[in-house]
C-alpha cells in the first residue's frame, strides 16, 4: 500500500508516529498551520511556530525519507483577535517562498463570528494576490452546514480564485455535495468518533464516487489516529474495492491536488 498524508498536525506527534507512517506506505505528509495546542501570546510565536512547519518538521520526517510539505496561516480558532491575526497575516509572505510551503490553509471558520469571516477574507485575498492554493478548515457538529455555506459564498465572490485550487476540508454527508458542486475539492478527516469514521468515509464515496475527493487523519492533539488512512484503505478492501481504485483515493487524489504547486514532488524513484 502507498498513500500521501495531505492533513496531518505532526507538530503535536511522535517521531514514533513518522516512523509508523513509512512503514505502512506513506509516501508524503503534509501539515496545515493549525492550534499549538494553547492560544500564543503574540506574533513572535506564529514566526517561531513558522520556522517549525518549515525548517524543523521537515528535518524531523526527512530522517526517514519522508517529505514534508505545510500550509501557512493564523488559524481560525486564535482569529477571533483581529489585530494579532492582521500582524501574523503581515508575516506569512516572508515564508511563501520557502521550498516545502503549498499554500494558505487552513483557514476557514470554528464559530462562524464576524472576525473570523473578516480574517477569512484578508487571508483569501493574499493567496489571490500571490498565486497560492488554498486549504479550508470547516467548523465541527451543528455549526459545519451554516459555516461552510458561509465559506463557499465568500470563495464565489472572488473572481480572482479558481475553485479548482480550493480544497475545503472535513466535509460530512450534509456537505460533500454542497463543496463538490462549487467546482472545489474536499477532504474528509478520520477521526475515531466526530467527523468521520473509516466506514462513513467509505460511504460517501460509495454514494458521491471518488473524484475531488481525499481522506485524511487530521491527527493533531485530540484523539486522532495517525494511521487512519491505511486503516480505512482496509475497511475499503473489505468492501471488494479494487486495488486500483483504493490507489487513486489514498495516493492519486491527493497528488493530482497538491501538484498544481509544483514545489509539491514526492522522492525520486518512488
Ligand atoms: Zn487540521
Amino acid at each position: 500500500m502507498r498513500y500521501i498524508e495531505p492533513h496531518g498536525h505532526m507538530v503535536s506527534r511522535t517521531t514514533d508516529d513518522y516512523l509508523d507512517m513509512v512503514t505502512a506506505g506513506c509516501e508524503a505528509v503534509c501539515e496545515p498551520a493549525f492550534w499549538a495546542g494553547f492560544d500564543r501570546s503574540s506574533a513572535d510565536g506564529f514566526r517561531d511556530y513558522f520556522r517549525q512547519l518549515t525548517e524543523y518538521e521537515p528535518a524531523r520526517a526527512a530522517r526517514y525519507g519522508l517529505p514534508h510539505f505545510c500550509w501557512l496561516c493564523i488559524n481560525p480558532k486564535e482569529s477571533e483577535d483581529v489585530g494579532l491575526a492582521s500582524e501574523v497575516l503581515s508575516l506569512i509572505p516572508e515564508f511563501l517562498d520557502r521550498p516545502n510551503v503549498l499554500g494558505i490553509g487552513e483557514i476557514g471558520l470554528n464559530k462562524n463570528s464576524r472576525n473570523e469571516l473578516k480574517v477569512l477574507e484578508r487571508h483569501v485575498d493574499l493567496a489571490a494576490r500571490t498565486g497560492q492554493l488554498i486549504l479550508v478548515h470547516t467548523p465541527h457538529l451543528e455549526d459545519k452546514l451554516k459555516g461552510t455555506r458561509l465559506i463557499l459564498d465568500l470563495l464565489a465572490a472572488d473572481s480572482r480564485i479558481r475553485p479548482e485550487r480550493v480544497l475545503i476540508d472535513h466535509v460530512e454527508e450534509h456537505t460533500v455535495r454542497l463543496v463538490l458542486d462549487r467546482g472545489h475539492w474536499a477532504g474528509m478527516t478520520l477521526y475515531p468518533i466526530s467527523k468521520c469514521t473509516p466506514a462513513r468515509a467509505v460511504d460517501i464515496l460509495d454514494m458521491h464516487g471518488s473524484g475531488r475527493l481525499w481522506m485524511n487523519s487530521a491527527c493533531d492533539w485530540g484523539e486522532s489516529v495517525p494511521l487512519a488512512i491505511p486503516k480505512t484503505a482496509l475497511e475499503m478492501r473489505r468492501r471488494g474495492w479494487t486495488r486500483a481504485a483504493i490507489d487513486q483515493v489514498i495516493y492519486q487524489n491527493p497528488i493530482e491536488f497538491l501538484s498544481q504547486n509544483p514545489k509539491f514532488r514526492l522522492n525520486a524513484g518512488t
